[in-house]
């Protein structure tokens, strides 16, 4: 994966940490690992973001549903620990009408048996759109999560940017005062990933349906200022656009060629 990344002109990639619809992870080999750290370092690659699977879902109103949740995101923090230091990042669910507190106190509880102080992996909450009863489309939500976390030293954010527009923060028209409310409410010091996506729906849609950079509603003059912020310096941007490898190393290119911070 590491190869393809910079093939594609990236310096850090995200990747499923199994088969995106959950199901089981391939066995790790650890001269695979060990090969990754070495390339990673030679490379000077960013951290890499392993993503948890859609269907995890901490805060169902299902034990079964909840339990999986819970031996996923175990196994998957086990295996993060041969490649120490890196991200994790997982939705943090929908209540499916329990309510977002209670879907909140469901979140908190399996990160509070899940973490340990010996993982050496930053965990991210992934700022939602707030499609259904999606928990974490408001910054408010994903504190309360954190506060409820003992180990919360382990616990960080991915900002979505097509979530982040669906669920009415206007990064368009206002990114810095999105980026002083994030402040606020949960500190930039937590914020550790970027997922950055166009989104396919207008503002404040609660839609979640990524588009190209530059081609939808957020669109590519939001797409240089945010890139090129100041407070965002050195933290990993990853795209989750609907590409295939080349349509990658293109929106890479581009990125790269508006891009003016050293
Ligand atoms: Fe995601
Ligand atoms: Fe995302
Ligand atoms: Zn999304």
């Amino acid at each position: 994966m590491g190869e393809t990344a910079k093939e594609l002109g990236a310096n850090t990639f995200q990747f499923f940490t199994r088969n995106p619809r959950g199901t089981a992870a391939k066995t790790i080999d650890k001269n695979d690992t060990d090969a990754f750290l070495e390339f990673q370092k030679t490379n000077k690659f960013g951290k890499i973001l392993a993503h948890a699977p859609y269907t995890l879902n901490p805060c169902s109103d299902k034990k079964e549903t909840r339990d999986f949740a819970y031996m996923v995101f175990k196994d998957d923090l086990e295996r993060m620990e041969y490649t120490p230091g890196q991200l994790y990042n997982f939705h943090p669910g929908s209540h499916v009408g329990q309510g977002t507190e209670k879907g909140i106190e469901l979140i908190s509880q399996l990160l509070n048996r899940v973490l340990t102080k010996k993982i050496t992996t930053t965990v991210l909450l992934e700022t939602m759109a707030g499609k259904g009863s999606e928990v974490g489309s408001k910054f408010e939500e994903l504190k309360k999560i954190i506060d409820n976390t003992v180990l919360n030293e382990k616990l960080g954010v991915c900002l979505d940017t097509c979530h982040v527009f669906d669920a009415g923060y206007d990064i368009v028209n206002d990114l810095d005062g999105v980026l002083n409310e994030f402040d606020n409410v949960l500190g930039l010091n937590r914020l550790k990933a970027i997922h950055i996506n166009d989104s396919m729906n207008p503002f404040n849609s609660h839609k979640d349906r990524h588009q190209k950079i530059g081609q939808g509603s957020i669109g590519l003059e939001a797409f240089e200022k945010l890139i090129n912020h100041p407070k965002l310096k050195n933290i990993p941007f990853l795209l989750e656009t609907p590409n295939e490898l080349e349509g990658y190393k293109q929106e890479i290119a581009l990125l790269k060629g508006l891009y003016r911070l050293t």
